[in-house]
């Protein structure tokens, strides 16, 4: 029963993970009920490494984030809020969004925030580029 693991990422610090939940090495072939990796004596078992991340990937992803946040801040306090949903592949927000009766998008005079699929490792090298003041775009990916 792993009911109360957060999905999404966890670090890959073994002993972070310990202190998170210490009979972490027990579980053998199962999942705790805290963290969403298995962990033996040879460490984080192979196929869940896809679910950790570095402590350093976090650092750029969170920074990345707050940049993005505080980008998305300036642009409000200046008037700047495009209405511009995302489209990725044929997905949009609009097709389960409740604000659909009052919102004015009009595709016809409105554009889309078109976004492009990248690998994990392709986003984080975006992220650590725009953190380095490589790339011009800090709203999410638009390529
Ligand atoms: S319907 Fe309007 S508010 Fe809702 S996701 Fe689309 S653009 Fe945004």
């Amino acid at each position: 029963n792993n009911t109360l693991s957060n999905k999404g990422y966890v670090t890959d610090d073994v002993e972070m993970l310990e202190n998170i939940d210490n009979k972490i090495y027990t579980y053998g072939s199962s999942k705790g009920p805290y963290v969403p990796v298995r962990v033996g004596k040879s460490g984080i078992n192979k196929s869940d490494l896809r679910y950790v991340k570095t402590v350093g990937e976090f650092d750029v992803m969170c920074r990345y984030t707050e940049t993005v946040m505080a980008n998305i801040g300036t642009s409000i306090s200046k008037g700047e809020f495009p209405i511009a949903p995302y489209q990725l592949n044929k997905a949009i927000p609009c097709s389960y969004c409740d604000y659909k009766s009052v919102c004015r998008f009009d595709n016809q005079r409105n554009r889309y925030h078109y976004l492009t699929k990248l690998s994990e490792d392709e986003a984080l090298q975006r992220m650590k580029d725009e953190l380095n003041g490589n790339t011009k775009d800090t709203t999410g990916g638009e390529v």
